[in-house]
């Protein structure tokens, strides 16, 4: 198979798929209740795209050269009947991988679904360990425990469990070491996500991130750490091991050390639009082509254009100015 490459010569291995918009969280810094309230209108259900139409996608992504598909939100888990899906993806041939990105709340019950379902792996976002503070960044009322009875049961159902933390400064700095210390105990790789500026309801500016230079410096006064080499090229955690142990910590340096050079994914949000980048504004509509009479063929062929004709790199090109004015979709929707 000839690798389909973009115009930076970048080749198309990864497709996150988002299946919901939808959330139980309503974290400060990506769903704000004022924007996301009662009455803010949520798809549909025909809009989402059904099991088949995910598997078919899926299937022409594969056959031009994706590997890993993770599945994303909106919380995932509140889309019914998601192992269903994931039996459908897991028989996709050279499929290598499926992973599962959740805010844990509904994972204790779930894990051992997804697992015998087929899903490898999961990725589960906690800001903080401490209750009163979780409860206020996610708003909803949902305390750590739960979480963390979520990722034990991911872990005893035989799931290869990371943990994801946003770390924003003035809300959850002071988390950092708790957060650090008590999945290195646990063995659970921890990995720190730089606060970024999706969407436009999250009023992002530099002045709220908190790099992972100043993260490893509040790291080193407590761990002693050593860097671990890439497992691949493009792998986007910078990895670290605290000496002496196989535990891992990590880091998503998406705005000061930014990784577009080497960004090998495609995203297609729950209503079916195809999206070449997190940042982006438009996408394309793989919904229409799959529900028209198009074949399997002609949408490829909608793909490897889409993908060959890929320019975009816009954390290398991010500043304090195109932060502010370029149109963004937000990260529920496209699926973080
Ligand atoms: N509901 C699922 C979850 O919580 O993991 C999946 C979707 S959520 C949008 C995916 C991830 O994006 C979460 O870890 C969330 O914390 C992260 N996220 C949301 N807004 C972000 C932002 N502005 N910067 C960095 N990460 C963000």
């Amino acid at each position: 198979m000839t690798v389909l490459t973009d115009k930076f010569g970048r080749p198309m291995k990864d497709l996150r798929i988002s299946v919901i918009d939808r959330c139980n969280f309503r974290c400060t810094y990506c769903m704000p209740k004022e924007i996301f309230g009662r009455d803010f209108a949520f798809m549909p259900r025909e809009q989402l795209l059904s099991f088949e139409e995910i598997e078919r996608i899926a299937k022409l992504f594969v056959a031009l050269g994706v590997k890993k598909i993770r599945l994303t939100g909106g919380e995932p888990l509140l889309r019914r009947d998601l192992p269903v899906l994931i039996e459908k993806l897991a028989r996709i041939e050279g499929l290598e991988d499926i992973g599962l990105t959740t805010n844990g709340s509904l994972l204790s019950h779930m894990a051992q679904k997804l697992k015998d379902a087929g899903l490898k792996r999961v990725n589960v976002s906690l800001d903080a360990l401490d209750e009163t503070l979780f409860k206020s960044i996610n708003d909803s009322g949902v305390g750590p425990d739960r979480v963390l009875k979520g990722i034990q049961k991911a872990k005893e159902a035989g799931l290869e469990v990371k943990v994801n933390m946003v770390v924003k400064k003035g809300m959850n700095d002071g988390e950092i070491v708790p957060m650090a210390a008590y999945f290195k105990e646990q063995g659970i790789q921890l990995r720190y996500i730089e606060f970024m500026d999706v969407g436009q309801s999250n009023g992002w500016n530099f002045s709220k991130v908190i790099t992972k230079k100043e993260i490893f410096k509040e790291l080193s006064k407590h761990f002693e750490m050593e860097a671990v080499d890439p497992a691949y090229v493009g792998e986007v955690a910078k990895r670290y091991r605290y000496s002496g142990t196989n535990t891992e910590v990590g880091f998503i340096t998406s705005v000061s050390e930014s990784f577009c050079s080497s960004c090998t994914r495609a995203r297609i949000a729950a209503d079916g639009k195809m999206y070449t980048c997190l940042f982006a504004g438009n996408g394309f509509d793989f919904r229409e082509l799959l529900r028209s009479e198009k074949t399997d063929e002609e949408i490829k062929e909608e793909i490897r254009n889409i993908w060959s004709s890929r320019t975009d790199r816009y954390s290398d090109e991010r500043t304090a100015e195109s932060a502010k004015h370029k149109k963004k979709i937000e990260m529920s929707y496209i699926g973080g």
